[in-house]
């Protein structure tokens, strides 16, 4: 990819990718204060710079919202990343289509996206295809074991057919 050419963008989920539901695993953050809330022991610091060796603009779409930057991130060795704010209350939403699905076909606007979250559906695969010009992957992570070896294996090779001239 030429340095003029705009970086993918990543939108990132927090809760399941990166804070897996599975049984709890000893973790390599045990001795470190999780500030009233476990879960965040939950997360994989060597998470972090994998992320970031995907070459992608990093963005929260997560529930966590500005949280996510005040204390995820830190964590993984993120900087304050940019958030996907929640669509308007009033905005009529479609049976099926997750809430993210809007914002970020929106925020994209045809740029290339990679969306890593565990719960992407059937509808918001059609609902991509239809509104958004440029290549998507939406990659659904399995909640009970989080990012694993094998969805980044799968984001690279995505990210790498991206940028060979086709
Ligand atoms: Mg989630």
């Amino acid at each position: 990819m030429s340095a003029a050419v705009e970086r993918p963008l990543l939108f990132l989920d927090v809760d399941g990718p990166l804070i897996p539901f599975g049984p709890a695993q000893p973790s390599p953050t045990e001795s470190v204060p999780d500030h009233g809330n476990p879960l965040l022991s939950r997360l994989d610091p060597t998470v972090g710079a994998r992320l970031l060796a995907l070459g992608c603009s990093l963005v929260w779409a997560t529930t966590w919202m500005e949280e996510a930057n005040a204390v995820v991130a830190p964590r993984l060795g993120l900087p304050k990343l940019p958030v996907l704010e929640w669509p308007e209350a009033d905005e009529p939403s479609l049976h099926g289509l997750h809430w993210k699905t809007r914002p970020l076909v929106g925020w994209a606007r045809g740029r290339p996206f990679v969306w890593v979250d565990d719960e992407i559906g059937a509808v918001d695969r059609l609902w991509v295809a239809a509104a958004h010009p440029g290549p998507a992957l939406l990659h659904r992570v399995d909640p009970a074991r989080g990012l694993q070896d094998s969805d980044f294996l799968a984001l690279s090779d995505w990210l790498a057919a991206l940028d060979r001239p086709s």
